[in-house]
C-alpha cells in the first residue's frame, strides 16, 4: 500500500517548538551522564528469533542524533528524551552486584552471594534470554537464577519470565516467583487488563504506542519510557507467581541477601510494589517513580489509577529507607545515584502525583468541568522543570482530566452532555446549519493562521458528516499533523499523526497488537474466561435462547456451569442440572469450545475431550456470538 503525507512542519508549528525552550530547563544535562552511568556492553543492535522475525531493533532512534537540535516537527523536549532512550540497548552496572540490561522495559539482575534474583523479566522471552547471554558472558558469571520478582502486573515485567527460568524449576518449588498482592489477585489482574476491552485496547494502542508510524522526525520519535518496541512478534511468556506480598514490611532471603518490600496496590498498576535491598543500598518504586510523568489514565484505555497512592506510596518508601538509600533503579529509563539526589527524584514525583491529585478537584469544587481544569493547571516550576517530572508517558492534560473521572465518573456536568447527540447526528445537523463550503474554508484559514485545535473541530464536522470528503480529510489530517509535532507527549503526538495517517490513506491493517492472544488465553483464570466469553454475546439477538452448557477443566480441576437466558450470559463455579450438554477436558480445548463455539465439533474430537449430550448447544451460542474487528474506524464514524 502506497501511503501519503506527512506534510512537513509548518512556521507556526515550527515557532511553537522554538518558543517551547524557554519553558524547559535545557542547561540541566545530568540525565546523559547517567543514561550512560555503569555501561559494561552494547546489546546487539538487531536481534532475530529463529523464524528470522526482527524481534529487537537498537537502532530505532538513531535519527535523533548525539548533538542535533530538535527539528521544526519535533517538540524539543520530546527529542532530548529520545536522545536519551535510544542509547540504552546494553548492559549496566548499576552498583556492584546490581545490573540491568535494559531494553524497553529492563531485565534487572542482583548478583546475591548464592545466586541470582531476576527483578521483572523484560517483553519476551527471546529478548530475556540474549539479556541473560550478554550478563553471563561480560561478568563471567555462571550463578543459578535463585529468585524471580515481578514489581506490578503489566505484562512488559513479566513477559521474558520462560527465558530467565525454566517452568520446573518454579513448579517445582526450587525457584519462587515472587509479587505483589496474592497469588490469584496477581494472575487475574496480569491477565485481566488486556481482555475484557482487548480489541479496543489494541486498536487505541497502535494510536497511542505509534505502532503505524515510520521511526523519523515527522514520525515516531519516542513512546516516552523507551524508544518503543519492534519486537511485537516476539515471544510472550507468563509464569504465576508462588508468593504474594500482601503487607509493608514483609522481608525475604533471597541467594543470602534480604529483599524487603512495600506493598503498593492501585498505583501504576492494580498490584504493585517497592522493593529495597539493604546490602545494596538499593531501591526501586516499580513503575511509580520514573524520567517521567506517568499515566493516571492510559489513553490505551484501562481503569483509571489513583494519583493520591503514587503520592502516598512514594512518601512511604521515602520515610523507611531515605536516611539510608544510595541508588534508585526502575524498570525503565536509568538509575538516579546518591542519596541527595533520589530524595529529591522521590520527593519531586511524590509531588507532582500530589499535587494533580489535589488540584483536579479544587477546580471540581469551583464548579470547573475536567477540560476546563485541564486547560489551565499548570504544574509550579520547581517540581515542573525538572526532567523526570515531564511528559513522556503520562501528560498533564489528561491526567487531570483522569482524577476527574476516578473521584466523579464521566460525566463532566454539562446537562448538553448528558444524552448529547452522536456525533455524526450533530455534526450532518451542523453541515446543513452552516454548509460545508463555509466549514471547509473556515478549516483552511484556521490552518493558515497556525490555529491547528480549532481547524480539527471545524473539520471534524465535515468528515463525521461525510467519511468520503476526501478534500476535508486532507485538510484535517494537516492539521493533525501540525498539532502532532507540537506535542510534548509521546503518546498525544502517536494519535494525532495516526490519525492523520488514517485520514489520507483509510484504516490501515498492519502493525496492530493482538492482546488476547492464545498464551493470555491459557493464563486466565477461568471466571475471566467466562467473563471474556460473556462480552462477546449479541444481546440482542439472544433473547429467545434458553442454554445451560456444563464444564469439567480436568487439567486445573474446576467445574463451572454457563447459561444464556433473556439475552444474559452467567456463570458460576459448580454444576447445575438440565443442562444441554456437558463438556470434559484441558482448559485448552474448553477455552476453545467457549469462545469459538462455531468450531466446537471439531474442538470436541480432540483427545482428551468429552461430551455428554447434545454438541449442538455450541451451535445456539455461536449463533449469538460476536466477533470482533480489529480493524474498526476511529478518524471517521
Ligand atoms: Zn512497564
Amino acid at each position: 500500500m502506497k501511503v501519503t503525507g506527512p506534510s512537513p512542519a509548518t512556521d507556526a508549528t515550527a515557532k511553537v517548538n522554538r518558543d517551547a525552550l524557554a519553558h524547559y530547563a535545557m542547561d540541566d544535562k545530568q540525565d546523559f551522564v547517567d543514561v550512560d552511568r555503569g555501561l559494561i556492553a552494547a546489546f546487539p543492535h538487531k536481534l532475530y528469533n529463529g523464524d528470522g522475525d526482527l524481534i529487537y531493533d537498537g537502532a530505532l532512534l538513531d535519527f535523533a542524533g548525539d548533538n542535533v537540535d530538535a527539528p521544526p516537527s519535533v517538540n524539543p523536549s520530546m527529542w532530548r528524551q529520545a536522545q536519551l532512550n535510544k542509547r540504552m540497548g546494553a548492559l549496566y552496572e548499576v552498583v556492584p552486584g546490581l545490573y540491568q540490561v535494559r531494553f524497553d522495559a529492563h531485565l534487572t539482575i542482583v548478583d546475591a552471594p548464592e545466586g541470582l534474583i531476576i527483578i521483572d523479566a523484560t517483553t519476551s522471552t527471546e529478548l530475556a534470554a540474549a539479556g541473560m547471554d550478554l550478563f553471563r558472558k561480560e561478568l563471567v558469571n555462571d550463578k543459578p537464577v535463585v529468585a524471580v520478582i515481578y514489581t506490578h502486573t503489566h505484562f512488559d515485567h513479566y513477559g521474558g519470565v520462560k527465558g530467565v527460568v525454566d517452568e520446573a524449576d518454579v513448579v517445582s518449588g526450587k525457584v519462587p516467583i515472587i509479587a505483589p498482592g496474592t497469588i490469584e489477585s496477581f494472575n487475574k489482574h496480569a491477565i485481566g487488563e488486556n481482555v475484557i476491552t482487548g480489541n479496543e485496547m489494541s486498536r487505541r494502542m497502535a494510536y497511542t504506542f505509534q505502532l503505524l508510524l515510520p521511526h523519523c522526525d515527522c514520525g515516531m520519535v519516542t513512546i516516552g519510557l523507551s524508544a518503543g518496541t519492534a519486537g511485537m512478534r516476539a515471544m510472550f511468556s507468563y509464569l504465576a507467581p508462588t508468593d504474594g506480598i500482601t503487607k509493608t514490611g514483609e522481608t525475604r532471603k533471597l541467594g543470602g541477601w534480604t529483599f524487603e518490600f512495600l506493598y503498593a496496590p492501585d498505583t501504576e498498576a492494580p498490584e504493585e510494589m517497592h522493593i529495597w535491598i539493604p546490602e545494596l543500598k538499593a531501591l526501586t518504586c516499580g513503575e511509580n517513580a520514573n524520567h517521567s510523568m506517568h499515566n493516571i489514565q492510559t489513553i490505551r484505555g484501562a481503569r483509571t489509577r489513583d494519583a493520591r497512592n503514587f503520592a502516598r506510596y512514594l512518601d512511604e518508601s521515602i520515610v523507611r529507607w531515605g536516611d539510608q538509600v544510595e541508588v534508585h533503579w526502575g524498570p525503565h529509563t536509568w538509575p538516579v545515584w546518591d542519596n541527595e539526589n533520589v530524595i529529591r527524584f522521590l520527593e519531586d514525583q511524590r509531588d507532582m502525583y500530589k499535587y494533580i491529585y489535589d488540584q483536579a478537584p479544587r477546580h471540581a469544587n469551583q464548579g470547573l468541568t475536567p477540560l476546563e481544569a485541564a486547560e489551565i493547571v499548570e504544574l509550579p516550576d520547581a517540581i515542573g522543570k525538572r526532567w523526570y517530572n515531564r511528559y513522556y508517558h503520562g501528560g498533564l492534560h489528561h491526567n487531570i482530566r483522569a482524577v476527574f473521572h476516578k473521584e466523579l465518573g464521566f460525566w463532566d456536568g454539562d446537562p448538553a452532555t448528558i444524552l448529547p447527540l452522536l456525533p455524526d447526528d450533530n455534526v450532518r445537523r451542523h453541515v446543513a446549519l452552516i454548509g460545508r463550503d463555509r466549514l471547509l474554508s473556515e478549516g483552511q484559514k484556521a490552518i493558515d493562521a497556525g490555529d491547528y485545535r480549532w481547524a480539527v473541530q471545524v473539520l471534524h464536522h465535515l468528515v463525521f458528516a461525510d467519511p468520503d470528503d476526501m478534500e476535508a480529510r486532507n485538510l484535517q489530517a494537516d492539521a493533525y499533523e501540525q498539532l502532532g509535532y507540537q506535542q510534548e507527549v509521546p503518546q498525544y503526538r502517536g494519535i494525532f499523526l495516526t490519525a492523520a495517517l488514517e485520514l489520507r490513506n483509510g484504516v490501515i491493517t498492519a502493525g496492530q497488537v493482538n492482546t488476547d492472544n492464545q498464551d493470555t488465553i491459557l493464563a486466565m483464570p477461568v471466571d475471566l474466561l467466562f467473563d471474556f466469553a460473556g462480552v462477546h454475546i449479541i444481546g440482542e439477538q439472544a433473547g429467545d435462547i434458553d442454554l445451560r452448557i456444563n464444564f469439567t477443566f480436568n487439567d486445573v480441576n474446576e467445574q463451572w456451569t454457563m447459561w444464556v437466558k433473556h439475552g444474559v450470559f452467567n456463570a458460576r463455579a459448580g454444576h447445575a442440572p438440565g443442562a444441554q450438554c456437558t463438556v470434559a477436558g484441558h482448559k485448552a480445548a474448553l477455552a476453545g469450545l467457549l469462545l469459538q463455539p462455531a468450531q466446537a465439533a471439531g474442538i470436541a474430537k480432540q483427545a482428551g475431550v468429552t461430551v455428554d449430550g447434545d454438541i449442538a448447544a455450541f451451535e445456539t451460542l455461536a449463533s449469538v456470538t460476536d466477533t470482533f474487528d480489529p480493524h474498526f474506524n476511529i478518524v471517521t464514524p
